[in-house]
């Protein structure tokens, strides 16, 4: 059986990032690592967070066909080859990929059994809060992530399922949940395909 593409998005500071981590701890899921044209922050790893790259490279990437999907996002560049995805599910592994909503929709037209997942903050003050107190960003790319944010909400209604961030360990609970679910339900398609009658 082929694996499942799952997408997760959501705003920058609703813990998307920490969420997909925790979940491939215990899931027999594969991360996708994007490329991308921004510059590499403390703390991240070229090739485990990002293969970081420059717009000249991304650009010969997109005309080489190489990305399954692509975004500018704050001035930068974004997006997930393809070749390792394909594999993956090829073989049968599970991938998540971390993207935002305009990629997402470009890998729902490729994939459209791809199961999409959105995250929420609890509120916009609260997403406020933990932009502000991670401190990656400046002042100016806190404001220009927030109004981003708004129009990111508006693309939650596309997604399967839509999760809200509150207490970290509940909502990765709730997502392994749904995931477990979700597993169960295709392979019972599976059975239903397979059975002689
Ligand atoms: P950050 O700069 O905070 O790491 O990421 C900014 C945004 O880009 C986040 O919403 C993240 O999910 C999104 N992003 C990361 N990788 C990709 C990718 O490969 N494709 C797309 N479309 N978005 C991505």
């Amino acid at each position: 059986m082929r694996g499942t593409l799952y997408i997760m998005s959501g705003p920058s500071g609703t813990g998307k990032g920490t969420i997909c981590r925790e979940l491939v701890k215990t899931e027999n899921m594969y991360l996708s690592v994007s490329s991308t044209t921004r510059e590499k922050r403390a703390g991240e790893t070229d090739g485990v967070t990002y293969n970081y790259t420059t717009d000249e490279h991304f650009e010969e990437m997109i005309k080489n066909g190489e990305m399954l999907e692509y975004a500018r996002y704050d001035s930068h560049y974004y997006g997930t080859p393809r070749k390792h995805i394909e594999e993956r599910l090829a073989n049968g592994t599970d991938v998540m990929l971390e993207i935002e909503p305009q990629g997402a929709m470009q890998v729902k037209k490729i994939y459209p059994d791809a199961v999409m997942m959105f995250i929420l903050p609890p509120s916009m003050w609260e997403l406020k809060r933990r932009l502000s107190e991670r401190g990656r960003e400046s002042e100016e790319q806190i404001k220009e992530r927030l109004k981003n944010a708004r129009w990111e909400f508006s693309q939650a209604p596309y997604y399967n399922r839509i999760f809200i961030n509150d207490d970290l360990h509940e909502c990765v609970r709730e997502i392994r949940r749904f995931i477990g679910e979700t597993a169960q339900k295709r392979g019972f398609v599976e059975e239903l395909l397979n059975e002689k009658y």
